[in-house]
């Protein structure tokens, strides 16, 4: 039966840059091997981020997995909870922030690290306010809020990113919408006084990006197929989980170019033997994206090439396996963030095109031309084109 691969670089795609001679960083990069798959497969370009969303890597591989963030989207925060197979009825983001003056001065708590995140977060749950609520610590600022209580309207909550209002007043991004807007308000003012306790770096939390737990539609009923999903970052793990996908952790990984790319290939190998859908996915290109280094971006696809699609190739049997290749949103480097722009793609094991070279103007030119972004798993998995 054939299998099938799904390689995400995350953020791979990019603008024309005035360094690089008005070309993207694709156009420049050296990758012969995404260059062979191109030639030999079919492509297109598709829109991953569907109007009226933020141009988040959750929402972006949602889409690419066939599952409609209209209908099943709840927050960054419940897909994180998904990760560490935590449950509650509602969860939210809880970032540590640094706010002076009524200005958002810094979304990261001015790089908190674990160990003090950790501390701060314990003492947030000794102080407790409600019985009802527990903080979570994971990374650095990156918390959660778990509330274990029955409120109404979680729909009408509106929050802000905190990474969105930098240098702006937060007064006016503060949750709005009801009951549960009035809690995440109270607790938020309540933790400035019970920071100030244990750390002079964030002075308080910024809760965000919560819903209830989701409820994907699982892979496998979807597709009769066993998927597995291999990434460096929760908030892949957490829709890998929350799709019912085996979820393979790869030691020795940095989420960044310098990763263990090794690590991470052996990993797709192996998983390839037993289940049927593998998705590789990466977050080095997207890290150097937010750098805003051109030409750092170049090396970061140059490195990717070799290491992982080149690495790849070398081991797969292209004749058993189908592969579809693409970034899930740009993250270009004159903006140093996420856009919801078209991406490039291509799937290699079914039908051809004229386009030699993969990259953001040659794929306009692809077979499939304009594919939205919900029917690429389709495409992907039941085009078989020949
Ligand atoms: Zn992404």
């Amino acid at each position: 039966m054939m299998k099938y691969l799904l390689l995400i670089p995350d953020g791979m795609a990019d603008h024309e840059v005035k360094a690089l001679g008005g070309k993207t960083p694709l156009e420049v990069a050296d990758k012969p091997n995404m260059d062979y798959l191109t030639r030999y497969g079919m492509t297109g370009i598709t829109k991953t981020i569907p109007e009226g969303f933020e141009p988040g890597s959750d929402i972006a591989n949602l889409t690419i997995l066939g599952v409609d963030v209209n209908k099943y989207y709840t927050g960054r925060g419940p897909i994180e909870a998904l990760a560490r197979n935590l449950r509650a009825e509602l969860v939210f983001r809880c970032n540590l922030v640094y706010v002076r003056d009524g200005i958002m001065v810094d979304y990261s708590g001015r790089r908190v690290d674990d160990f003090e995140a950790k501390r701060i977060i314990s003492h947030l749950n000794e102080a407790k306010k409600y019985d009802f609520i527990e903080f979570y610590s994971g990374r650095s600022y990156r918390n959660l809020l778990l509330i274990n209580r029955v409120f109404e309207g979680i729909n009408d909550v509106k929050t802000t990113p905190p990474h969105d209002i930098q240098g702006r007043r937060i007064e006016e991004h503060l949750p709005r919408g009801g009951e549960i807007a009035n809690l995440l308000n109270d607790l938020m003012e309540w933790s400035k006084s019970v920071l100030q306790e244990v750390t002079q770096k964030p002075n308080m939390i910024w809760l965000w990006g919560g819903g209830k737990m989701p409820k994907f539609p699982k892979f496998k009923e979807r597709t009769g197929r066993k998927g597995a999903i291999i990434s460096e970052v929760d908030l892949l793990q957490g829709i890998g989980k929350g799709l019912g996908m085996r979820v393979v952790e790869v030691e020795g990984i940095t989420g960044y170019i310098d990763t263990n790319y090794k690590g991470l290939c052996r990993a797709v190998l192996r998983e390839l033997k037993q289940s049927d859908f593998v998705v590789l996915h990466t977050e080095g290109i997207d890290e150097v994206g937010h750098e805003g280094d051109a030409e750092k971006k170049v090396e970061a696809i140059n490195i990717y090439d070799e290491k992982v699609v080149g690495y790849l190739l070398d081991r797969l049997d292209l004749e058993e396996i189908k592969i579809m290749l693409l970034p899930d949103h740009p993250t270009p480097v004159d903006l140093k963030t996420h856009t919801a722009e078209i991406v490039p793609f291509l799937i290699h094991g079914g039908k051809r095109d004229d386009v030699k070279r993969f990259d953001e103007k040659s794929c306009l030119k692809g077979g499939f031309g304009f594919v939205d972004g919900l029917r690429l798993l389709d495409l992907f998995m039941y085009y078989r084109g020949l």
